[in-house]
């Protein structure tokens, strides 16, 4: 993509909106504008690192046996009233009437719909486990819209939905989204910690959160420095038993404001970690809780009806953009993890218009995008300080740094955007690094 063209309304102020960095840092990298509180638009650069987001998601929940599909987001309230939430959602749940004067609401969560699609189509235990679930935008009215997308109203949640024959077959589907979300996490450059939380709205028996840490979080976060040290599982075998997986992991302590034992402080010694953190994913065990009501059954292996057993899982994939601003960023703007960067490489155009940085620069184009590495281009007509400033901010993981005096030798610069190191070294050189 060359720079010139592409849309970047970058802001040289710190929008006075803004409280957190994450914020202020989307906001002037042209990544979002709000559209009504809580509700934004995503330019160019946001919509590719949502992009990239979605495609780790989509294929850690593929690996772990998930199966995709889309739901609508405006429901029926029937359907509500069947599980009994209709009427105990609160305010948060938006309702709207058809021009029947039928009840709808847009979707904070979607058990009720996928409930249907399952007591609907799936009639045997032959059929089971089945995983769905949908990379959709859902609405929840925020008494306090807040921080972005962080806490926004309408926001993208990854929402998958087990179902199964049994309590231990159900918490197997539940071990699988609890190692898939380690995974997850992990390709983004984070560090989630799971967390035994309490269920709310959703309700079940069994729930953990994932919170990435960062002083901006919402939660407080008490744990040991042990977790934050243990590598994501490699090489997952999802068919096998994943419980002493989950084990090594929930055996560690972990706690919130509310559930911080004091006892503990004395134990863990200095390796107690007091820190904030963001919720960016919830699994829930719930078990008969949505299928027993809406009659969510099939025929088991004697003939009789079985009531089936279920989970839903949830990441914040529009939150996760901010949770990584917010975990990784410096004074000059955003450093993107390479697997999420919404360009991998910049090359930078010195000086535009003199034969020899254009026809260097043209080269390294053509040849990145040949490789399939996603490039972008600083072909404007501008200050070089203007430039590596916008290539900062944005957070360009590697830039190639193209001037006259260098290439008059045969030589560019390459950058690391972690770090800000930099070298000179021959074009051909860069190039076989930056593809490396
Ligand atoms: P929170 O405690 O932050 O309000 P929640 O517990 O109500 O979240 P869940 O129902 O667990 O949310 O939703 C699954 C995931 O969706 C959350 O872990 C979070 O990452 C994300 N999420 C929830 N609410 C919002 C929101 N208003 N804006 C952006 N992401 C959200
Ligand atoms: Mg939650």
């Amino acid at each position: 993509m060359r720079l010139s063209r592409f849309f970047l309304p970058t802001l040289k102020e710190t929008p006075s909106e803004a409280q957190i960095v994450s914020h202020r840092l989307m906001l002037r990298a042209g990544m979002i504008r709000q559209h009504a509180a809580g509700i934004y638009n995503w330019l160019p650069l946001g919509t590719k690192v949502l992009q990239n987001i979605i495609e780790i998601v989509r294929q850690e929940q593929n690996a772990a046996g998930a199966q995709e599909i889309i739901m609508p987001t405006i429901q029926s309230g029937d359907l509500w009233r069947e599980s009994g939430r209709y009427d105990d959602y609160g305010p948060e749940m938006l309702r709207i009437k058809d021009r029947h004067e039928r009840d709808m609401l847009y979707g904070p969560t979607h058990e009720e719909v996928v409930t249907d699609i399952f007591r609907n189509n799936i009639k045997s235990y032959r059929d089971l486990p089945k995983n769905l679930y949908q990379i959709h935008w859902k609405f929840r009215d925020e008494v306090r819209p807040r921080f972005g997308v962080m806490r926004g109203r309408e926001f993208l949640m990854k929402d998958a939905y087990s179902f199964d024959l049994d309590v231990a077959k159900s918490r197997h589907a539940y071990n699988q989204m609890f190692v898939a979300y380690l995974r997850t996490f992990a390709r983004m450059g984070l560090k989630a910690i799971p967390m035994k939380a309490d269920p709310g709205p959703i309700g079940g028996d069994m729930s953990h959160e994932f919170i990435v840490l960062a002083d901006t979080g919402e939660s407080a976060v008490f744990c040991d420095k042990a977790l934050l040290e243990k590598p994501a599982p490699q090489d997952v075998n999802y068919e096998t038993d994943l419980q002493s997986v989950v084990d090594s992991w929930t055996s560690i302590y972990a706690a919130t404001d509310e559930k911080h034992d004091a006892a503990m402080e004395g134990t863990l010694g200095a390796n107690l970690v007091k820190a904030r953190g963001i919720e960016v994913g919830h699994i829930f065990h719930f078990g008969v809780k949505y299928s027993e009501p809406m009659g969510a059954k099939v025929t088991g292996p004697d003939g009789n009806p079985v009531t089936v057993f279920m989970g839903s899982y949830g990441i914040g994939v529009s939150r996760l953009v901010a949770a990584i601003i917010e975990a990784g960023h410096d004074e000059n703007g955003i450093i993107w993890p390479e697997e999420v960067a919404p360009f991998k490489v910049g090359v930078v155009n010195l000086k535009v218009g003199d034969a020899a940085c254009d026809a260097a620069c043209d080269d390294l184009y053509a040849k990145l995008k040949k490789a399939g590495k996603e490039v972008i281009y600083d072909d404007r007509d501008e200050r070089a300080g203007v430039k590596f400033a916008d290539m900062d901010l944005i957070g360009i993981p590697w830039q190639i740094i193209v001037g006259p005096k260098g290439i008059a030798k045969g030589m560019v610069e390459l950058k690391r955007r972690v770090g800000g190191a930099k070298e000179e070294l021959n074009a051909e050189a860069a190039l076989i690094r930056v593809l490396a």
